[in-house]
């Protein structure tokens, strides 16, 4: 039996490598390609994707996790052995539902949804867009049909949150959206933010992320930073972690951006070592993974007390912009709350709005409640409603995000629920870690990450997000202290107390 858990691993390798390979294809597209290479590059990364969903179905692979059910059940639910089937199995049973013509179809709809999309943005004209949208809402509908579930939405939602459904999130978000337009409405108004409109140069502003994240845990040995448009992080193996940003000559969003993909990056860097080219070597979920980039980039990256200790050293790389201003209003700045036409120019509260405007109307296409020609209409109501703004166009409105283009339905709503996470997670560290703040304040970055490591990152996959969950913090998903951390953002921010 030992021997054929170890074909199994040989299998899974193999899928992995091509993968890590197609992933590879994708960074260097994405950071280093010629314009001119990239019709070969979308065929090279067809032919891995190809080659790696093939040995993903291959009735071969079904079969030796049929027979390896017994080696599984012999061994302990958290051991490597069975959680290595456990997973692969999930994955198999999920691949082989999917016609392989209906799944080319999604893949070659997106490809072309995508180019739609940057074609409307151009033309400023949504239309360009529809009949790709529409295409991809039947398919969709299709391919959510092979997992037959209740709401059509919960199979979707599946691919990135494993086993969450619909409603469920439905009731965090409500939650959510009962609660922050209030806390909105008390802001006592605009703060000065000027210090953040200042210019500063893309160079030095590398210098300091990298200084920052190398005192947080990144080393030139297993992490690299690049250029890109728009940013992203991945990781071709546990010691291979590419972040990736764009820093702009105007204001600091840029250093935030790397503080954002440090947490993905570090997510997967601190996986089990043992756990590499198995498929257990990712994150839980697309919301867990969500949840340590937003705690890096706004848990710790907007805290005061991390500023008290990087505040001189951020001063010292700019001491034009900043040497006139004080921490507290650099601090301010920095959290100021204020709706934003673009969900990601959005503020820590303002943020989740988007999302929710997001979940709702994709819920509502999907199930055929809102038709896609409606939508522009219904995005700027909804706008309307939670934000108070009105999209001059569809650029500004429904065209913003790239995601419906390329299907990825089901996806919105992670970001928010990273958000309630990363509190979630923030709490239960601080109560086992002493004073965290103090820590911070110290330029203690270790034990933190270290917590990390210990209570979420490096299970990877081997455990569900519910799970983990459960077991980092005791409890299943919880808005509560999302929204008490957002208050008492507020309170510190604005001086005023916020209900
Ligand atoms: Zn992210």
């Amino acid at each position: 039996m030992r021997q054929r858990f170890e074909e199994l691993l040989c299998r899974l390798g193999a899928i992995s490598d091509l993968g890590k390979a197609a992933a590879l294809l994708a960074w260097d597209a994405e950071t280093k390609m010629p314009p001119a290479g990239a019709e070969a590059r979308a065929e090279q990364r067809a032919t891995l994707t190809r080659i790696a969903h093939e040995l993903q179905v291959a009735p071969e692979l079904g079969a030796l996790l049929e027979e390896l059910r017994p080696f599984e059940e012999a061994h302990e639910h958290d051991s490597f052995e069975a959680s290595v089937i456990r997973v692969a199995r999930r994955d198999y049973e999920k691949a082989v539902r999917v016609p392989p013509e209906l799944r080319a179809e999604l893949t070659r709809t997106a490809a072309q949804g995508y180019h739609a999309w940057l074609e409307a943005r151009e033309e400023r004209d949504y239309g360009v867009l529809l009949p790709r949208l529409e295409r991809g809402l039947e398919l969709l509908r299709r391919y959510a049909a092979c997992f037959e579930p209740d709401d059509p939405y919960d199979a979707l939602l599946d691919d990135y949150e494993p086993g969450m459904k619909a409603a469920e999130v439905e009731a965090v978000l409500e939650r959510l959206k009962a609660e922050l337009p209030p806390l909105i409405a008390a802001v006592p108004g605009p703060v000065d933010d000027s210090c953040l409109r200042r210019r500063y140069p893309p160079e030095d502003q590398r210098r300091f992320a990298l200084a920052v994240l190398e005192r947080w845990g990144m080393d030139a040995q297993a992490w690299r930073l690049d250029d890109t448009v728009h940013p992203f992080a991945t990781s071709l193996a546990p010691g291979d972690i590419r972040l990736t940003t764009n820093l702009h000559e105007e204001g600091l969003s840029g250093v935030l951006s790397c503080l954002h993909e440090f947490g993905h990056g570090l997510y997967e860097r601190q996986v089990d070592p043992a756990y590499a080219r198995t498929p257990l070597a990712d994150g839980a979920s697309s919301a867990f993974h969500e949840s340590q980039s937003r705690l890096w980039e706004n848990l710790v990256g907007r805290n005061l007390a991390t500023w008290r200790f990087l505040y001189p050293e951020l001063r010292e790389a700019f001491p034009e912009q900043l040497g006139d201003v004080p921490l507290e209003t650099f601090h301010r700045a920095l959290n100021t709350v204020e709706p934003t036409m673009r969900r990601v120019d959005a503020d820590e509260v303002t943020y989740t709005l988007h999302v929710i405007l997001r979940f709702e109307l994709e819920r509502a296409l999907l199930a055929g409640t809102l038709a896609p020609r409606d939508l522009p209409e219904a995005f700027d109501a909804k706008m309307r409603e939670y934000l108070g703004l009105e999209p001059a166009d569809p650029v500004e409105g429904v065209l913003q995000d790239v995601h419906w283009s390329e299907l990825l339905f089901g996806y919105f709503p992670t970001y928010a629920l990273g958000n309630v996470i990363s509190v979630q997670l923030w709490e239960r560290a601080a109560a086992d870690l002493g004073d965290l703040d103090r820590q911070l304040e110290r330029g203690e970055f270790a034990p933190l990450r270290e917590w990390l490591r210990e209570h979420v990152h490096r299970f990877g996959r081997a455990l569900t997000p519910q799970q983990l969950l459960e077991r980092a913090v005791g409890g299943p998903l919880d808005p509560e202290p999302y929204l008490a951390y957002l208050r008492r953002k507020l309170e510190q921010v604005y001086g005023t107390p916020v209900t």
